[in-house]
């Protein structure tokens, strides 16, 4: 029996570690992105990532190659044909995703599920860019995905149980715990966490005290395992600033205000990790 066929645009944060975690499901993944380089990028991620599970002892030496072997890189989207399943983790932009998701339904068999990993926008509106929404479905990993076994599969307006369910048994496949939620602004994890980082961001603009000490605060005092700054650093800056105005303007609420050091911050450029720098800087970059 073939091999599921799994398609991933975006080889970025995300892209590359679901990716990965379908590669080491045994699925076949093609990982599409716009240029060489952000390709490479990506797959030196995923042989990076590989190799410190090699070093735990949670994969075989003898097996990393295999399943880098199933991952195959593209700019081409012909090359999605086959796929019973393309998952969408291009950067989080409506115009940038309405263009894919038009670009995978042109090349996909009519029974292929199109998922998306928006955090924040609605995937009624992005569905209703297909001739078939019913085929459309979030699929909503946590970062690093690796490690992050939740995944939020948000039903759309007009998503069928038939994608969801297909959604659904991936998920399982590739060792996720899935929860099914409806679609609304953040769906239910982001729309709870972010407005909390972004209540930290405004402590730290307002001189309340240090981003160690907020940090500190909220893992000693509500037993979080990461602090909300050096989470922001993770997510990404860009990505947070993102969330928190689609919040503002999805709501119409002032309590979604993005806190303007967070505005500033990407106005910098210094959008967390991925830049080097962000509430915290990191070395090497
Ligand atoms: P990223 O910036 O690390 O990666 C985005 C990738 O998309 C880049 O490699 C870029 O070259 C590629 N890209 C841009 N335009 C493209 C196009 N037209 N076709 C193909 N590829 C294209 O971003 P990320 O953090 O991986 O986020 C990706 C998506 O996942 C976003 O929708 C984001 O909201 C969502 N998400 C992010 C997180 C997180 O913690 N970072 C968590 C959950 C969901």
């Amino acid at each position: 029996m073939n091999r599921q066929h799994v398609g991933v645009i975006g080889a970025g944060t995300m892209g590359n570690g679901i990716a990965q975690v379908c590669a080491l499901a045994g699925l076949d993944v093609t990982m599409l992105d716009v240029s060489q380089e952000a390709l490479g990028r990506g797959i030196s991620a995923i042989t990076a990532s590989l190799e410190r599970l090699v070093k735990k002892e949670k994969l075989r030496a003898e097996d990393k190659d295999l399943v880098l072997a199933r991952i195959r890189p593209t700019v081409s989207y012909p090359d999605l044909r086959g796929a019973s399943l393309v998952i969408e983790a291009a950067t989080e932009r409506l115009d940038i995703k309405l263009r894919i998701l038009r670009d995978i339904e042109a090349v996909v068999s009519d029974d292929a599920v199109i998922a998306t990993n928006t955090s924040s926008i609605s995937i009624t509106q992005l569905a209703a860019v297909l001739n078939r929404p019913d085929r459309c479905i979030g699929m909503h990993f946590f970062n690093p995905v690796p490690m992050m076994e939740l995944l939020e599969l948000i039903r759309g307006l007009q998503t069928s149980d038939l994608a969801h369910d297909q959604a659904l048994a991936i998920a399982q496949a590739i060792g996720k715990t899935a929860i099914t939620v409806r679609n609304s602004p953040g769906f239910v994890v982001n729309r709870i966490l972010c407005p909390m980082i972004n209540e930290a961001i405004y402590v730290l603009q307002e001189g309340l005290a240090s981003a160690e000490e907020i940090d500190v605060g909220m893992k000693l005092g509500c037993n979080h395992p990461i602090g909300p700054l050096a989470l922001s650093d993770l997510i990404g800056l860009d990505t947070m600033l993102a969330v928190m105005q689609v919040f503002h303007e999805g709501f119409g609420d002032p309590k979604y205000r993005p806190a303007p050091l967070l505005k500033e911050m990407v106005d910098a450029g210094r959008l967390g990790r991925k830049t080097g720098q962000g509430f915290y800087s990191y070395g090497g970059r």
